[in-house]
């Protein structure tokens, strides 16, 4: 494929196995039609159309891409890797708008583009890393949609100044309001979830708790959130990520499974390894749970691991899963693309005639395969424009 704006594609896989020929007008899918209706059509047999890879949790100021492979800082708690990471901080040549950019460009490459990214909000940094994301927001707007949470990753109440921090970076661009581990950081679970969705209240934004604490203290918290969501009628705009708690086998699971889907809380989750217990998918989704897919950290003080590759993280979730049927690898996908959409509230999102014409288009002949092959042949289509080929922005 040479050119940079297309008319349409043709005999294209679409994801219910039809063969399709795709017309582009102004940016916009004009229309979807039986294939060989479109002659002039780029040709794309033998791969599977998609609707763009979202990337609901990233950490875009923290990554140390465009930097030298940094070894790994041991640190076996959070809070003794929050400690680590702020030593590492003041060395580094290169801004969290800099550092971000080499990361949004990368997954990009892959064919995301709609990312929610957290941003550190500390009494060190101030604002200083939200103001690098607006910035950086606004540089790549051709190339992906950002949303940002204003993250407390030093926590609220034991940092003084960070709840004034956050309704300032609520009131000068971020989109909604982060929380951690209000009882594993902060140590008073009132106290933390009080100025979390007192501040959602206040500015009318949405929610995104990091949530560590396992066990039966993780299974309060996530109680307390679900009473906190509908109490303030909330609900749709309130995730957690990782909720390790959920992944436990103690008897209380169900009855907060229950509270969660009834305040639709939604669970972003990165497939993480046997070290900490993962959220059950398929139980969260038989029960009403939306279930999304995120990558956490790529490549920063947190882990020298990821690549920002929503399809290939797709693919962990469904074997971290033991997912093997073609209709569960579909669901892995739909956690990295259709589900995230839904939690960052995305319009326009779809392979439908009317929508924006974005869409990823992978060398697969069908869903199951393009998750379970994870193939670098991509072409990515924003506004009916190519922006990246074979993993790679063009
Ligand atoms: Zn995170």
């Amino acid at each position: 494929m040479t050119q940079d704006t297309l008319t349409g594609i043709g005999s294209v896989t679409m994801p219910d196995g039809a063969l399709a020929d795709i017309a582009f007008a102004e940016g916009r899918i004009a229309a979807i039609l039986p294939a060989g209706m479109l002659p002039d059509a780029f040709d794309m047999r033998g791969h599977v159309a998609l609707p763009p890879l979202v990337e609901a949790h990233i950490h875009l100021d923290k990554t140390l891409l465009g930097l030298p492979f940094q070894s790994h800082l041991p640190g076996a708690t959070v809070a003794e890797r929050i400690a680590q990471e702020k030593s590492l901080r003041a060395s580094l040549p290169l801004s969290a708008f800099e550092r971000g950019n080499a990361l949004v460009r990368q997954v990009a490459g892959y064919g995301t583009q709609a990312i929610r990214s957290h941003v550190d909000i500390d009494g060190d940094l101030g604002l200083s890393g939200l103001e690098d994301l607006l910035k950086l927001r606004e540089a790549v707007a051709d190339l992906v949609d950002v949303q940002i949470v204003a993250f407390p990753q030093n926590g609220i109440l034991r940092d003084a100044p960070v709840a004034d921090l956050l309704a300032d970076a609520l009131a000068n661009g971020a989109d909604l309001i982060g929380g951690l581990d209000p009882a594993g950081i902060d140590r008073d679970v009132a106290g933390h979830l009080d100025v979390v969705f007192g501040l959602a209240d206040r500015f009318g934004v949405g929610v995104d708790i990091h949530l560590h604490d396992a066990g039966e203290l993780g299974l309060f918290e996530l109680a307390e959130i679900a009473k906190r969501t509908e109490a303030l009628g909330l609900q749709g705009k309130v995730a957690v990520s990782h909720a390790f708690a959920l992944g436990s086998d103690l008897p209380g699971v169900g009855a907060v499974v229950e509270a969660l889907a009834k305040a639709r809380v939604s669970i972003v989750t990165n497939g993480p390894n046997r070290m900490v217990a993962m959220p059950p998918v398929a139980m969260l989704r038989a029960a009403g749970v939306e279930v999304v897919a995120g990558s956490d950290n790529i490549r920063d003080a947190w882990s020298p691991h990821g690549d920002g590759d929503m399809l290939r993280r797709a693919g962990l979730i469904a074997y971290m899963q033991d997912f093997r049927d073609d209709s569960d690898l579909e669901v892995a996908l739909s956690m990295a693309t259709s589900a995230g959409a839904r939690l960052l509230g995305l319009t326009d999102y779809g392979l439908a005639e009317g929508a924006r014409a974005d869409m990823l288009l992978v060398g697969a002949s069908c869903v199951a395969e393009a998750v379970a092959g994870v193939p670098m042949q991509r072409v990515s289509v924003r506004g009916g424009r190519v922006i990246a080929r074979d993993c790679a922005i063009v």
